[in-house]
């Protein structure tokens, strides 16, 4: 059974969504570094505070930070021995990429899958705006969807020559979409 997976894809291509319902049915461990972070913010912590402007502004908070938290979390899941896990929205960038390999390396384990979720712009920045998230005002989410482009988007090359990458239309119904990812997995 596929239990090591990630999901790549533009802001607003319903990664959450999808990956918390995938987790959930299957017993993954759904990770999302944005959840994380905005828990880091509402909670107050050091970590929240210093992540809370750099994700209001559209950016990417700093690797070593988001890395913290991805490394504590699949550390703790090893020790327990628990299986697998479901990232959702890292890495974002090819240095983030290569960090969660040695890491996986380091805890012998590897990625299985990787579901790219595509989406037309048009479609991302009216579902963005109608969700009315604090970092979800037009201009901020221009700027998202373009750092998206410039440096999340070649992990879609460096997952294609790694051949673990499988994309997905992610127009339709959360269940249409739910069954072309199922499809997708052993
Ligand atoms: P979306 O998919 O709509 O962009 P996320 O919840 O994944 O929303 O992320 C929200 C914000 O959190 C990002 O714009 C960024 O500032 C920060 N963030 C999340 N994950 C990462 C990451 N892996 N590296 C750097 N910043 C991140």
């Amino acid at each position: 059974m596929t239990s090591r997976l990630l999901f790549l894809g533009p802001p607003g291509a319903g990664k959450g969504t999808q990956a918390q319902q995938l987790a959930a049915a299957r017993g993954l461990l759904h990770l999302s570094t944005g959840d994380l972070l905005r828990a880091e913010v509402a909670a107050g912590t050091a970590l929240g505070l210093e992540a809370e402007a750099v994700m209001a502004r559209g950016e990417l908070v700093s690797d070593s930070l988001v890395l913290a938290i991805v490394r504590s979390r699949l550390e703790q899941q090893a020790a327990v021995g628990a299986g697998g896990w479901l990232l959702d929205g890292f890495p974002r960038n090819v240095a983030q990429a290569d960090a969660l390999k040695t890491l996986l390396d380091d805890l012998g384990q590897q990625i299985e899958l990787v579901v790219l979720m595509e989406l037309d712009d048009g479609v991302l920045l009216q579902r963005l705006l109608s969700r009315g998230r604090t970092d979800d005002n037009e201009a901020v989410i221009r700027h998202r969807l373009e750092v998206y482009r410039e440096q999340t988007a070649p992990l879609i090359r460096y997952y294609r020559e790694a051949g673990l990458l499988q994309a997905v239309e992610a127009d339709g119904t959360v269940e249409e979409i739910a069954g072309r990812i199922t499809a997708l997995l052993d």
